[in-house]
């Protein structure tokens, strides 16, 4: 047992600090957030730009990129088997096993987490490669199922799609459908309605709603904009400086919100 986390509870994050230190500054982007996401609930985490979301989600993945480094606390996450990690004192390596299995993530952008050169469809059978033992074909039906999954119409014909042969809503459910490939029980999604207009951005959150209902997965949902969390979450958080301001039900954000930076934030939203 590596600390203590609620039964009910995929993932704690408990008074996390990451810090970008180099000889001249420190940089404190997250410095104690703490927050549970419950299993098969989705949180959202809202605050606005360089409020630490993002580089609360990449010290989660192990993907900070250097002077950033966990300077304290931790990350509860309970795996399928019900085997508690401490992410936060995890190796480069250790990750090996948890990313893409345990835990993956869609971003802003699926232009810059795909690759230009490759089809659709052997993007999503190697990522299901990595992790399984499929052969070609396997992977190639499993990659067209899972472009059926996230509603890519007349799926057959896209599977040997390049990405930039898509529109970006159809390239964040090819994100999506590669996220998923491996059944992960958390699927961690940093701001990926952003860069979208605003009905794919519904399009795009029904169908995780749906997806969700679906493979019973745990979202973690981060978004600069209130206005779509009510939309998905079942709790949220609140950031504001590197730190949780807040964490309460989504309704109880919306009907009574305690903290002056939450009020400043929903009267912000359209
Ligand atoms: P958000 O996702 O909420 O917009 P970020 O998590 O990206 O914010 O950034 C939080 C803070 O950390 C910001 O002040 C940002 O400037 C700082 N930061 C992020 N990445 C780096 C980095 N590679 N080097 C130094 N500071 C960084
Ligand atoms: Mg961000």
């Amino acid at each position: 047992m590596t600390g203590e986390i609620a039964p009910d509870t995929i993932l704690s994050v408990q008074d996390l600090k990451t810090w970008f230190v180099t000889k001249r500054v420190t940089a404190k982007a997250v410095d104690g957030v703490t927050f549970d996401l419950k299993r098969g609930q989705t949180l959202a985490v809202v605050g606005e730009s360089g409020s630490g979301k993002s580089v609360t989600s990449l010290s989660i993945m192990g993907l900070l990129s250097k002077p950033g480094a966990i300077a304290g606390g931790k990350i509860l996450f309970r795996d399928r088997k019900e085997q508690v990690h401490d992410l936060a004192a995890f190796a480069p390596k250790d990750f090996r096993k948890i990313r893409g299995r345990e835990i993956a993530m869609i971003f802003q952008e699926p232009m810059t987490s795909l690759n230009p050169l490759y089809t659709v469809g052997d993007q999503i059978g190697e990522m299901i490669a990595l992790h399984e033992p499929v052969n070609r074909q396997e992977a190639r039906s499993r990659a067209l199922a899972m472009l059926k999954h996230v509603e890519i119409p007349d799926a057959a014909s896209r599977l040997d799609d390049y990405p930039h042969q898509m529109s970006g809503g159809m390239r964040q459910r090819v994100m999506i459908a590669m996220a998923l490939a491996c059944s992960p029980s958390l699927l961690i999604a940093d701001e990926p309605t952003t860069a979208l207009d605003v009905t794919i951005q519904a399009q795009i959150l029904d169908l995780l709603r749906r997806l969700q209902a679906e493979f019973g997965m745990s979202i973690l949902f981060i978004t600069h904009n209130l206005g779509v969390v009510a939309e998905i979450a079942h709790d949220v958080v609140v950031m504001y400086g590197g730190r949780v301001v807040e964490q309460a039900p989504v309704n109880d954000i919306f009907a009574h919100q305690r903290h002056p930076y939450t009020r400043g934030l929903l009267a912000c939203t359209p």
